[in-house]
């Protein structure tokens, strides 16, 4: 490392207190889906602050309903937007770099099981407490706060920089997309998700579908009357499950370590209204993961046909068959080679900074690199801090990996844009 690169360094340990208070800031903006206005509000004063142009990036469905990657929602995007600012270039020579974070977190739902409120984010202990602060909006203050450590140590860069703050990557990734529809890419694009410190090549694809059925309702003085919707629900999801066994039975190439990676869940289940009815009504809400080089397409079509094969086994189904739709999620998995500029200057970044170079990983979750993979220029991973209980209760994010994440964010920046004094 040389004294450019050290100050550099010096000045994230100088910003420490300020990028855990914009953590902070931004955790408790309680920004699930639909209410990300605050959030979004909070991003946009802290470029400005930082000598940043934030503009909004609208998710416009009209726009995006041709695209392969837009998952099609029944909720409105009516005054939601992403917000990005471009950092133009001092120089010429560079390589660009995009940062790409997520503002939107999931229900803390059921708040009884945490031990504090999630959107009053408390530190104890070296860690971060609240809903979103690993996931991910530690890695959004870090990214952001290592762009201001290379302005702040005087520095100019040779390649202009982004910095983004998206909304719906919990749910579709559209909010992503729209930006990479909109223009903004970069020779390399990293997501500091808190998948730790590691160079992600791949991930699982996600798919998001809603089974509805209906029954018979009676009263229960003869519950062999009626016909069960809640019931019947039980028996798609068995055989759903076993679809689950099938996709996974398949090694995943190249990657035999990585077990199930394609994992089933059902999320939400509604059906009935009162417990002496039989329910006439019953609908739950699936996520299913799907292997690289599988097509949304494929994976639909291996939806409905399972859904099918077991309606077709019940006399009740077979006559009144469930309702299939797909909404939201339809991301692609991939894999790409790990030997690529970006992924081993990061690599070496690391290396200098705690002595080990960085482990290649997949995720089989989805992540908001499959915008920029799949329909972007591609050189993008996700390296970023570490946390505990994403999407659980009691959800934190350790601080040290935090500012770990800033210094290896200022000094990639530093090297692949080309610093220039
Ligand atoms: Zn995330």
């Amino acid at each position: 490392m040389n004294s450019l690169e050290k100050k550099i360094i010096g000045e994230v340990d100088s910003l420490e207190s300020e990028i855990v208070d914009f953590t902070a800031r931004l955790v408790a903006q309680p920004s699930t889906l639909g209410n990300e206005a605050g959030v979004l509000e909070v991003m946009e004063q802290e470029m400005v602050k930082l000598g940043l142009t934030p503009q909004k990036v609208e998710i416009d469905p009209e726009v995006l309903a041709g695209h392969p990657g837009f998952g099609p929602v029944p909720w409105s995007y009516e005054g939601r937007y992403n917000v990005v600012a471009v950092r133009p270039a001092d120089a010429e020579g560079g390589k660009s770099a995009l940062f790409n974070g997520h503002l939107d977190v999931v229900s803390p739902e059921p708040l009884g099981r945490w031990n504090r409120d999630p959107f009053d984010p408390v530190v104890e202990d070296g860690w971060l407490y609240g809903r979103g602060g690993s996931d991910m909006k530690a890695g959004v203050a870090a990214m952001t706060y290592a762009l201001q450590a290379v302005q702040k140590a005087g520095l100019g860069l040779s390649a202009p920089v982004t910095l983004e703050g998206v909304i719906e990557e919990e749910c579709t990734g559209n909010g992503a997309l729209a930006c990479v529809v909109a223009g903004h890419d970069a020779d390399a694009v990293l997501i500091p998700e808190p998948l730790g410190q590691s160079i992600l090549t791949g991930q699982v694809g996600v798919c998001w579908f809603k089974v509805s059925l209906g029954g018979v309702p009676i009263h229960v003085l003869d519950t062999h009357g009626g016909v069960n919707a809640i019931e019947k629900c039980c028996l798609l999801i068995q055989a759903l499950r076993v679809m689950e066994e099938e996709i996974n039975a398949e090694p995943l190439p190249g990657l035999p370590q990585v077990v199930h990676p394609a994992n089933f869940n059902v999320g939400v289940i509604n059906g009935g209204d009162w417990p002496s009815t039989v329910p006439a009504m019953a609908e739950f809400h699936c996520r299913q993961g799907f292997m690289p080089g599988t097509s949304f397409d494929q994976i639909k079509a291996k939806v409905e046909q399972t859904i099918a094969a077991a309606a077709a086994a019940d006399s009740w189904l077979a006559a009144n068959p469930p309702v299939v739709e797909f909404y939201a999620f339809r991301s692609l998995g991939h894999r790409i080679s790990r030997d690529m500029p970006a992924f081993n200057l990061l690599s070496d970044v690391k290396k200098d900074l705690v002595g080990s170079p960085a482990e290649e990983a997949f995720s089989t979750a989805t992540t908001d690199l499959r915008a920029f993979v799949h329909y972007g220029k591609g050189q993008a991973t996700c390296y970023g801090p570490e946390g505990e209980n994403m999407h659980a209760d009691n959800e934190r994010v350790d601080i040290a990996s935090i500012i770990h994440t800033a210094k290896t964010y200022a000094l990639f920046l530093a090297r692949w844009c080309g610093a220039v004094e």
